[in-house]
């Protein structure tokens, strides 16, 4: 028996306590501190990728996570410990996606009256058990409402496996549901009011004005919050007066393309040195543009993509019979977004030689992509344009980590760190394809190997499909 009385915080054992380990239970007994082992998984003989700034392997390491924790990655097996063999296998941080949204409760319509309860729901562990099994430790809900803060806690607190979540409230200006500001008052007090209500980001939205997103930037920096999103309509022809500091991340590279009339290199420079000098990060979503362009052009590729299985059947019914790209499709639109795909492309090149920091978002829930899954996509696709493949790995675990603050607990493979891991059965700085190739997943210290994941994705795949005629979304959704 492992004996780790002192170490153990009062925080991590609430959460070790309510994963259910039974051994780490006793711990919470009056009396009985001193007797309880920890929780211990040890991967032997494995090829780290720590994923830290000054990059490298540890080859042959010994990994010891213990009550949530790495605590050596050259130690020996604590007694009681489950050991596994990692001889051949690759170990990095677990991933981020850095553009999200995720379904909740509410969804797909709003009550119909002020005191009515959602009458929809959607099963939170179902909706992150994709991500899990793709060794996506950590979101960014770029469109978090007052559900999203229960997803939150529903992981955190143990009750579903999940990844951590931080969360970004949205502001647009016009019209519409949700938080609305068209004035530079309003958007302050809407910025004062996300704080308050707990979240953790502010997203600024494509209509509003100029002087309410201005308004809003300078009240989050006030309010120690950073801005994110598109970048407003009425910015254009004053693409540079967006740039100020604390808007700190622009949410794809469609935000830039929607700027630029001929998509010239000259553009793709001018909006890399505008982000640079502004300490903007770019997320550039390539995976968006890549089915929205496949789907405008036919819905074939996406109603084959063996992954849809794992949607909620309502939102598979609602991308295969209510695709607005495809709904909308013409030869001019498919051309036009043929191009993005292929501006993206060097857009994202233009980045990467003025060293704006580039981080990975899938924009999962956009029509055919599918959360964990197109987050592989997304670093291939970066590799595609030209990053390595450790520089594409970064993108989802480092950098994101240091954006959302929270690199001091994350995001690279050190002594003290957070134990989201992802072991992998091929070197991922060869093929970055080799991500997919997954032989577990530590998720809070908490193990996860290849079957447990087959057996997890299976059953949603087979509810789901059982489930598929109740989920009608023209007649739900509506
Ligand atoms: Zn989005």
């Amino acid at each position: 028996m492992t004996y780790r009385k002192t170490t153990m915080s009062m925080a991590k054992l609430a959460i070790a306590f309510s994963l259910g380990l039974t051994s780490v239970v006793a711990i919470a007994k009056p009396g009985k501190r001193d007797e309880t082992p920890a929780s211990a998984t040890v991967i032997e003989h494995v090829t780290i990728v720590p994923m830290t700034e000054t990059g490298g392997v540890i080859a042959d390491a010994t990994v010891v996570i213990e009550n949530g924790r790495i605590t050596s990655l050259n130690g020996v097996a604590p007694k009681g410990a489950k050991r596994l063999n990692g001889k051949g296998k690759w170990l990095i941080p677990g991933l981020t996606d850095m553009h999200v949204h995720l379904p909740s409760d509410g969804l797909p319509r709003p009550p119909k009256y002020p005191t009515e309860a959602p009458t929809f729901f959607f099963d939170t562990q179902d909706i992150m058990t994709p991500y899990i099994a793709n060794g996506v430790t950590q979101l960014l809900n770029l469109d978090a409402v007052a559900a999203s803060v229960g997803q939150r806690n529903e992981i955190a607190s143990g009750k579903i496996l999940g990844p951590s979540i931080a969360l970004a409230a949205v502001i647009n200006g016009a019209e519409g549901r949700g938080r609305i500001a068209n004035t530079p008052a309003d958007g302050r007090q809407t910025v004062r009011n996300i704080k308050a209500e707990g979240y953790d980001f502010v997203k600024v939205y494509s209509d509003l004005n100029v002087d309410t997103f201005i308004a809003i930037v300078e009240e989050a920096n006030r309010q120690g919050m950073k801005v994110l999103g598109h970048i407003p309509e009425s910015f254009e022809g004053q693409l540079e007066k967006a740039f100020v500091p604390g808007f700190a991340m622009v949410a794809h590279a469609e935000e830039f393309s929607k700027q630029s009339a001929n998509f010239t290199d000259e553009d793709a420079k001018r909006f890399a040195r505008l982000a640079k000098q502004n300490g903007t990060w770019v997320s550039p979503t390539l995976v968006t543009m890549r089915w929205i362009a496949s789907e405008t052009r036919s819905l074939d590729e996406m109603k084959a993509n063996p992954n849809l299985k794992y949607m909620h059947p309502l939102l598979q019914s609602k991308w295969t019979t209510a695709n607005r790209y495809n709904r909308n499709s013409s030869p001019k639109l498919i051309d036009y977004f043929d191009r993005m795909v292929e501006f993206h492309r060097r857009l994202v090149k233009a980045f990467k030689a003025e060293g704006v920091p580039i981080v990975a978002g899938s924009d999962a829930l956009t029509s055919g992509v599918v959360g964990g899954f197109s987050l592989h996509e997304e670093l291939e696709l970066m590799v595609g344009v030209g990053l390595s493949s450790e520089e594409a790995l970064a993108t989802a675990t480092r950098l994101p980590a240091i954006w959302l603050g929270v690199d001091g607990d994350r995001g690279t493979i050190e002594v003290g760190k957070r134990a989201d891991l992802v072991l992998l059965n091929a070197n991922p700085l060869e093929n970055i394809s080799n991500i997919s190739k997954i032989a577990g997943v530590s998720v809070d210290g908490r193990w996860l190997d290849r079957a447990a994941l087959d057996a997890r994705m299976a059953d949603l795949a087979k509810r789901n499909e059982a489930t598929k005629a109740d989920f009608d979304f023209g007649k739900i959704g509506k």
